[in-house]
């Protein structure tokens, strides 16, 4: 059966090198949002917690409730219905606008999410003012504020400007923090490229890390070249193998034409496991080299040979250039199906 290995020394040297930018592993949060990007929130977040990490970030209240034993605060990034939030110590709620604030349960544990040029989601610094006198209104518990950076992994200008507007909205937050009485405020706005990053300027009190802790990151080589370790491998198990004859077709739309005799053999991996699907035009190879022979199917595809096991990629990033796309949706689109194994088992 096709499977996921995960390298647990691979996961645990990727954190600890992000932990070495920001003073300690208990200073990051491990973003396991999406099935922790396809890794799978089962297998990594005792493996997260297994390396000190005391946080982490996940989409919403399924994936909280699967994660909650391993941490000490889960938070939680999109609630859609912020009146059906959960009161419950562990979970924190990311808090988007002002009306939420008006929404959210009494004494619901939120993190006000502030835009400081995304775009998105989070309040304006204009509203900061009216964000703290709403949250003090409605009886919210405020532990900490955020922010997210949309171009910490573009060379040019804009990370240092939204960085700017950050710093200067966090001193807003400390002032209004003091006006309104709130205690002990946390602050966290680095992503995995704005924690690679950093120099010796970390100072906020946590950093949230996602795509770097796997392995990945898109920054270009002329900001930085990060020592990183793949975490995922993709493996597919060989269904059956058969001898073609030259002019024998495979697949659907007979895309792929023996051009002698050969033999081939099906693996047990398709799109419908969420391996973006080729159309056979685009010379889509496995990790070993071998091309995909014609179109893939849903639930497998075919290759020259009969080895029994073959690595489909353990870089999703190869993929991804072939697809157009960035390795974070290679990554969150493996099935929450296939079958994950960590290697070597965690010991602790
Ligand atoms: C996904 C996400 C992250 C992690 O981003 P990476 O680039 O994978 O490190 C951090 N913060 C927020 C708010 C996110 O949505």
């Amino acid at each position: 059966m096709a499977y996921i290995t995960l390298d647990f020394d691979a996961y645990k040297h990727n954190l600890e090198f992000l932990a070495s930018k920001v003073g300690g592993a208990e200073k990051l949060m491990a973003v396991l949002k999406d099935n922790a990007y396809g890794h799978g929130l089962e297998q990594m977040s005792p493996l997260a917690a297994a390396c000190g990490v005391k946080r982490a970030v996940v989409k919403d209240v399924n994936e909280a409730k699967k994660v909650a034993d391993f941490f000490e605060k889960v938070l939680i990034l999109i609630e859609a219905n912020p009146q059906n939030a959960l009161q419950d110590d562990k979970l924190v709620y990311a808090c988007d606008d002002l009306d939420a604030i008006s929404i959210f349960p009494k004494h619901t544990n939120i993190h006000l999410k502030v835009d400081t040029g995304m775009g998105r989601n989070g309040v304006l610094p204009s509203e900061l003012e009216e964000a703290f006198l709403l949250i003090k209104k409605h009886e919210l518990k405020l532990e900490g504020v955020f922010t997210h950076f949309y171009g910490a992994d573009m060379s040019g200008e804009d990370f240092y400007v939204q960085m700017q507007t950050y710093q200067q909205a966090k001193k807003t937050c400390k002032k209004l923090a003091q006006k309104f009485a709130f205690q002990d405020l946390i602050f966290h706005s680095r992503n995995s490229a704005a924690t690679l990053r950093i120099k010796d300027d970390f100072d906020d009190d946590f950093a949230r890390v996602g795509i770097a802790s796997y392995g990945y990151t898109d920054i270009p080589q002329s900001i930085g070249e990060y020592p990183l370790k793949k975490v995922l491998s993709l493996w597919a198990e060989k269904i059956c193998t058969k001898s073609l004859k030259k002019g024998d077709v495979v697949g659907y739309g007979a895309v792929f034409r023996a051009k002698e005799d050969m033999v081939v053999s099906s693996y047990d991996l398709g799109y419908g496991d969420g391996l973006f699907r080729q159309d056979g035009q685009d010379n889509l190879c496995v990790s070993n080299g071998k091309k995909i022979l014609g179109r893939m199917s849903m639930d497998c595809f075919s290759l020259q040979g009969n080895e029994q096991k073959v690595c489909v990629f353990d870089d999703a990033f190869s993929w991804a250039k072939k697809h157009k796309t960035i390795s974070y949706e290679i990554l969150t689109s493996l099935s929450p199906f296939l079958k994950r194994i960590v290697k070597p088992y965690a010991t602790s």
